[in-house]
């Protein structure tokens, strides 16, 4: 793990992404940022609101789409512009309906993305990444095992969703922060790519939920900005040991000082936070351990949710971990009611195609194609 190496290359220039050829991608800008680009071009500001339109409403995927623009302007945009600079490397689709999307950035980095269909609901979930690989490391997560690679900037999260949009032909309701990478080691790109995502993709923020393995300064910072979205903090053990063994930044941020920093946070936002706990056989699922979860959390304003260990495979094929059997998972939700919390078990999706929780690694190992 070297956070201080991962810190120091957060990006603080806002330069606006360009795809391979040097063209400006027009997603994932914001309005403002759309009017700069057309006034460079000698256009008039309300081209800008064209083309925020084309974007974010209609989901455009060429030039060509925009009939409201003269030709000679679209044969300009084309000349020095893309609408996207994500590619598709490949797309899965699992069963269960969910849809892998292996991104291609413009410098060869590959991310992913999912977007999930509840059958219980009729609205879709999509899963974004935050980084390319993760500096935490967490034992039990395939992106861990990746290191860190780079931050993505706000365009690049932002262009998942839409990339997803024009792809799938459906509307992303709900957002999680939940795919490669630690949002809060990404704080600005993660805030400037929400506010986009409720201003410009239209997604409100109740619907949108940024999951951290606990990283106080990037909590504090939140807590700060005071978004309308919900923060989960991974929590996974509620010992020293344990935890430290499975998120070892658990050494840098310690358990109560995590939840005093949750506890500061509900105080400002008044929003509830969620409790993640990834249910590891004989590791984090004994009844000891839900009974020290329930006591952690009994005065925080929260809901727990816990998640059955998805398997990750070591170089020789083997899983990291068990999985808990289906009555053990029970029995642990049970004790860590006790709290007087809700306390859910995750729906698993895409288990079929490597898409679900802390499965989102690779055929490739580097982060390049
Ligand atoms: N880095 C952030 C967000 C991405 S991971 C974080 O750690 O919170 C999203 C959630 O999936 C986290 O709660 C993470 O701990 C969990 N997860 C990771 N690997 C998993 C696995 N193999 N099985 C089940 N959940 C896993
Ligand atoms: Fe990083 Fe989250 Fe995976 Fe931990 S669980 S290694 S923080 S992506």
């Amino acid at each position: 793990m070297n956070l201080t190496k991962q810190n120091d290359s957060e990006s603080k220039t806002k330069e606006p992404l360009r795809d391979s050829s040097g063209r400006i991608a027009l997603s994932g800008l914001t309005l403002d940022e759309m009017k700069e680009f057309v006034k460079g071009l000698g256009e008039k500001a309300f081209r800008a609101d064209q083309i925020h339109s084309w974007i974010y409403a209609k989901w455009a995927k060429s030039f060509d789409e925009m009939t409201n623009l003269s030709a000679e302007f679209r044969e300009k945009l084309k000349e020095v512009a893309c609408i996207s600079a994500l590619e598709i490397a490949t797309l899965k689709v699992s069963k269960d309906g969910t849809r892998k999307y292996l991104f291609r950035l413009p410098d060869g980095k590959l991310v992913e993305s999912v977007l999930m269909c509840f059958q219980d609901r009729d609205t879709l979930s999509a899963c974004v990444s935050s980084q390319v690989g993760c500096a935490v490391g967490c034992t039990f997560c395939a992106t861990g095992y990746l290191g860190f690679m780079r931050n993505l900037s706000s365009q690049e999260i932002v262009d998942q969703v839409l990339s997803i949009q024009r792809e799938s032909g459906k509307r992303v309701a709900n957002l999680v922060y939940m795919g490669q990478g630690e949002p809060l080691l990404n704080t600005e790109n993660v805030v400037q790519s929400i506010n986009t995502m409720i201003n410009s993709v239209g997604i409100g923020g109740r619907h949108i939920t940024v999951s951290t393995s606990g990283i106080i300064p990037g909590i504090e910072r939140l807590r700060e900005v005071n978004l309308p979205v919900t923060l989960a903090l991974s929590l996974h053990a509620p010992d020293k040991a344990t935890r430290e063994e499975v998120v070892p930044i658990t050494k840098k941020w310690p358990i109560p000082d995590l939840i005093d920093a949750l506890r500061d946070y509900v105080d400002t936002t008044g929003r509830r936070v969620t409790i993640e706990y990834v249910l590891l056989k004989d590791v984090t699922d004994r009844p000891d351990q839900a009974k020290q979860l329930a006591d952690l959390v009994r005065d925080l304003h929260c809901n727990i949710n816990l998640i059955p260990y998805n398997p990750t495979y070591a170089e020789d094929g083997t899983a990291y971990y068990g999985r808990p059997s289906r009555d053990a998972q029970l029995r642990f939700k049970e004790l860590a009611e006790r709290s007087g919390k809700t306390v859910t078990i995750r729906l698993e999706r895409g288990t079929d195609i490597d898409a679900a929780c802390g499965q989102l690694h690779n055929a490739y190992k580097d982060g390049n194609a």
